[in-house]
């Protein structure tokens, strides 16, 4: 595992509590730590420059949230900066314009071009029902013309007819023409890569375009491309001019530092994502998700936004205490239940937490939803204090009498003690992990 930004943060700067503002000083220091985990996420050097430039101007003298710790302001500050530069979600392929609209693919050897003109291809056809034609214009690859087609059989989507000997532009002007002819709505140009940039790709391209008139012109580059993404995206951009990018690979352990970087030179929109190998893993581009990964942590933004929002700090911490040493009782449970109502009951917290989400499904499988809290909460006012204190007393006859007093049945009881064994477990296991992530998170 990465080192969390939220990690080294916490180590340079919580013991700066109690102040109002952010001073020029721990922003600095801060933005060390975030250089760091930028670099390491394989954001080109010159982006993490300008990114953490823009994050001081905004950080020095902001207010630090009641409840929250000066670590966590940053991380907040620098994670905001980045789903901004990241750009909006929900881009997406722009087919406003004559038929058939041209989407040109466009990017090295290998990074993806002719599966995910197959994965596009296959999304216009079922999710908007449009009619689609494929051309492969790599004649450089013996076989990559023939890979397109199998895609195309594959996937029921037409292909551009191979004939042996024509240049890539031939190809490109006949497949606009067969599009015509044969009413498509889109046609998607698959061209030729290579293994870097160079002169004759960039005028094969360029001549490309000039000769089938492009309305889309999606550079797909590898979400794992490293300090070169820079380079690529300004070449391809400059030369050819994108209308916008395909982050492949994404499925990948990678941080995916390229789509701020490539993003930030070309400032034109990341459209999708791929996610594997197969047809349908091609997604919607969602910076919040995307900023979480650069800065390899999960959703602790949101915590933090929550966090301050609801919870009372003292209990919280209070709390956290317990939870690190393994010490959750049913009095603990019943003041968990009312505070996650608060915050958007069971799926708003497990939602947030890194590693929690199939923590929720478990949970709701178990029947374990919002609807019981309220329920719940009457159960545990149902018992006396030492079997709050200790639930291995509740053995049948209690069960019965707590059932009578709260209007349930002892299966809800089960139930309840389920889930508290659960989350006592999983706190148990939070608690345990790098000196306690909740005790950190809950600001304690
Ligand atoms: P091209 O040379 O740019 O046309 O690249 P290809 O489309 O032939 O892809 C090269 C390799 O990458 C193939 O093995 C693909 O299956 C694989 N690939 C493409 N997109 C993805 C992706 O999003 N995730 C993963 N894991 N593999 C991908
Ligand atoms: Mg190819």
């Amino acid at each position: 595992m990465f080192e969390t930004l939220q990690d080294r943060l916490g180590s340079i700067l919580n013991g700066l509590t109690g102040r109002g503002a952010l001073s020029e000083a721990d922003v600095s220091a801060a933005l060390r730590e975030v250089r760091r985990a930028l670099l390491e996420a394989d954001v080109a050097l010159e982006v993490v420059r300008s990114f953490t430039d823009a994050v001081r101007e905004k950080a020095v003298g902001a207010e630090i949230l009641k409840s929250i710790k000066p670590g966590q302001m940053v991380v907040k500050l620098v994670h905001d900066e980045l789903v901004s530069m990241l750009g909006s979600e929900g881009v997406s392929i722009d087919l406003n314009a004559a038929a058939p609209v041209v989407i040109m693919m466009v990017g090295l050897q290998g990074s993806g071009k002719t599966t995910t003109s197959g994965k596009i291809a296959n999304r216009l056809k079922t999710r908007d029902k449009k009619k689609v034609l494929m051309a492969s214009l790599d004649t450089r690859r013996p076989a990559a013309q023939e890979q397109l087609r199998q895609l195309g059989v594959q996937t029921g989507i037409d292909t551009l007819p191979i004939i042996a000997g024509q240049s890539p532009t031939d190809i490109a002007a006949r497949a606009v023409q067969a599009a015509k002819l044969g009413g498509h709505d889109v046609v998607i140009l698959d061209t030729a890569g290579r293994t870097h940039i160079d002169e004759p790709l960039m005028i094969e391209m360029a001549e490309i375009k000039r000769k089938s008139n492009p309305h889309e012109i999606l550079l797909v580059a590898d979400a794992l491309t490293g300090q070169d993404a820079v380079n690529l995206a300004r070449n391809f951009d400059d030369r050819v001019g994108i209308t916008g990018l395909v982050l492949t690979r994404m499925d990948g352990d990678g941080r995916g530092g390229a789509a701020l970087s490539m993003r930030a030179v070309t400032g034109k929109p990341i459209k999708l994502i791929g996610v594997g190998e197969k047809m349908g893993e091609l997604e919607e581009f969602h910076p919040r998700r995307v900023a979480d990964r650069i800065l390899g942590m999960g959703d602790i933004v949101s915590l933090v936004e929550k966090a301050a929002e609801n919870i009372d700090a003292e209990k919280a911490a209070a709390m956290a205490a317990k939870m690190a040493k393994g010490k959750f009782d049913l009095n603990d449970l019943a003041d968990q239940l009312g505070q996650m109502q608060k915050m958007g009951g069971m799926g708003g917290i497990m939602g947030l937490m890194p590693g929690m989400a199939g923590m929720k499904d478990k949970m709701s499988a178990a029947g374990l939803d919002d609807k019981l809290f309220a329920r719940q909460i009457a159960i545990i006012n149902s018992m006396t204090r030492a079997e709050r204190a200790n639930p291995d007393l509740l053995k049948h006859s209690r069960k019965k009498r707590i059932a009578a007093g709260s209007g349930t049945d002892a299966s809800d009881i089960n139930k309840l003690l389920k889930m508290h064994r659960q989350m006592a477990d999983m706190m148990k296991m939070m608690g345990g992990k790098k000196g306690g992530m909740m005790k950190q998170m809950m600001g304690g």
